[in-house]
């Protein structure tokens, strides 16, 4: 289904703009959203930057009565001028009003003739105006005290006619105390194999996993056992990337493989197995690449969720990127296995970045993953040198101490942070660190008035990429955009001695 993501402040403006307490009289407003097509098919919009909204004045009102809601002519024309100014590739202009009077979001009669009249008008201001290939959107907006709604006019041929109809949009919203998702259907299957789970999942949660898609990075140690454990959880659409065929040396922890997938990919490998474990109820499609390749992309751009288990810098700021210029929340995982005085240590760490509502990668006030940002995303061929070369030091590969139940911790707690955040349970984690060298556990979330959490504007990521979809290029294997320039300093690179 069509689905329009609306990040935290922009959610915000809205709910005191169009819900304030004590307003008596309906309001519009406009907003830009970021438009793109998924892997699905669906239009998928992001609406992501708070100075992309208008909230019209009193005096921008030629009528504001119950059933007769109109803006002067001239604040629509500068909505209109604004959108072909901004010359975007694919925009969506959101207009949204209110039914502050009622709990339930329903679109009236009134309002079926006002959206198709106001799609009718759009149409006609910007045809012609658009450069060639680009496309606009119209979407309207509706919320109620307890729901938001929202559809978009969509032409049709009909009888040899181009006619208008409706096509239902659900909402997003990345809250500071959860994930909304207005739309969907109230009730879902009943599934027995749930069962258990369903004191801490209610069926509307369980409606809510089952809508979503999530993107999971990384098909070794952690996102094996991640992949098992969402597959459990409900999670019923998952695109697993991993281009690493499995090795006898991974098959001390990869949850799910044995001795004759050998030489197998490990996210076909994995695939095939969680689609015949939960056949009918878990679809997972393998995508054997790097997570720069355009499949790759195109899925995570395309998730609700993206869920980190990779085991390399290069991956981890990448989806760092795609995280806030898509404005899709990730949850990343890690571990680490050494040895201090002759004993082992084991640390595991998880960061949550859910775009414009807590810090990114970049301007986590958390350390994150030693800082190293990699000064260009090198060429495929420069990092398997550099690989070869042993320059690279903080890739896994047998080199590196791996077990079991080290990444089923690290998982674990990454689960639990996601189910936190999506179900409102509790203030999301910024980071969770346990380290089993002297039990310490430090879960730093969003109510601990130590760490600022909040994006910062000064954040080369965040600061100007948020939500940005296709309007920015990412980068790419070989492309050697150069991140030094947008860092400030000289970062750290990848191949510390
Ligand atoms: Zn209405
Ligand atoms: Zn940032």
């Amino acid at each position: 289904m069509d689905r329009i993501r609306i990040t935290h402040p922009v959610a915000r403006l809205l709910r005191d703009y169009h819900l304030a307490s004590g307003k008596n009289k309906e309001a519009l407003s406009y907003a830009f959203a970021n438009a793109l097509e998924t892997a699905e098919g669906d239009l998928l919009m992001v609406m992501a930057d708070p100075d992309s909204v208008f909230l019209p004045g009193p005096d921008c009102y030629r009528d504001q009565n119950q059933g007769l809601l109109m803006v002067h002519a001239d604040v629509r024309a500068g909505v209109i001028w604004r959108g072909i100014k901004e010359q975007r590739k694919a925009l969506a202009i959101v207009e949204t009003h209110d039914h502050w009077f009622s709990r339930d979001a329903v679109f009236s009669g009134i309002d079926n003739k006002d959206d198709l009249r106001a799609a009718y008008l759009m149409q006609n201001e910007f045809s012609g105006k658009l450069p060639e290939g680009h496309k606009i959107h119209f979407i309207s907006l509706l919320m109620a005290q307890d729901g938001w709604r929202a559809r978009r006019v969509v032409w049709e041929k009909k009888d040899g006619r181009l006619r208008p109809a409706f096509k239902q949009v659900m909402v997003d919203i990345l809250g500071g105390n959860g994930f909304e998702r207005h739309g969907l259907p109230e009730t879902g299957e009943d599934a027995l194999w749930q069962q258990r789970q369903s004191t801490v999942i209610a069926p509307r949660q369980r409606v809510i996993l089952g809508s979503l898609r999530v993107a999971l990075v990384g098909a070794g140690g952690t996102g094996s056992i991640a992949l098992e454990t969402l597959a459990r959880l409900g999670i019923r659409h998952i695109d697993l990337i991993d281009g690493d065929p499995i090795e006898a040396t991974n098959l001390n922890r990869l949850q799910g493989a044995g001795f004759a997938d050998i030489g197998k990919n490990k996210a076909e490998c994995l695939a095939a197995r969680t689609n015949a474990l939960f056949a009918g109820a878990t679809t997972v499609r393998a995508i054997p690449t790097l997570a720069f390749s355009d499949a790759a992309i195109s899925a995570m751009q395309s998730a609700d969720l993206i869920v980190g288990c990779t085991d390399n810098s290069e991956s981890r700021w990448f989806v760092n990127r795609v995280s806030i210029q898509y404005a899709v929340p990730w949850f990343d995982c890690g571990t680490a296995l050494t040895a201090r005085a002759g004993r082992p240590v084991f640390e595991t760490s998880n960061h949550t970045v859910i775009p414009g509502l807590t810090a990114c990668g970049q301007c986590s006030p958390v350390t994150f993953y030693a800082r190293r940002h990699p000064p260009v995303f090198l060429s495929l061929e420069m990092l398997s040198q550099q690989r070869a070369a042993g320059y690279i030091k903080n890739e896994p590969e047998a080199a590196t101490p791996s077990v079991y139940c080290l990444n089923q911790q690290s998982v674990s707690s990454m689960v639990q942070e996601i189910m936190t955040w999506l179900f409102g349970w509790g203030p999301v984690a910024l980071s969770v660190y346990q380290n089993s060298d002297n039990s310490h556990v430090e879960r730093l979330d969003l109510a601990n008035p130590h760490y600022p959490t909040a994006p910062d504007a000064a954040c080369t990521t965040c600061g100007t990429r948020l939500g940005r979809c296709m309007e920015d290029e990412l980068p790419r294997e070989g492309s050697h955009l150069d991140f030094s320039q947008h860092c400030g300093g000289s970062p750290e690179a990848t191949a510390a001695a």
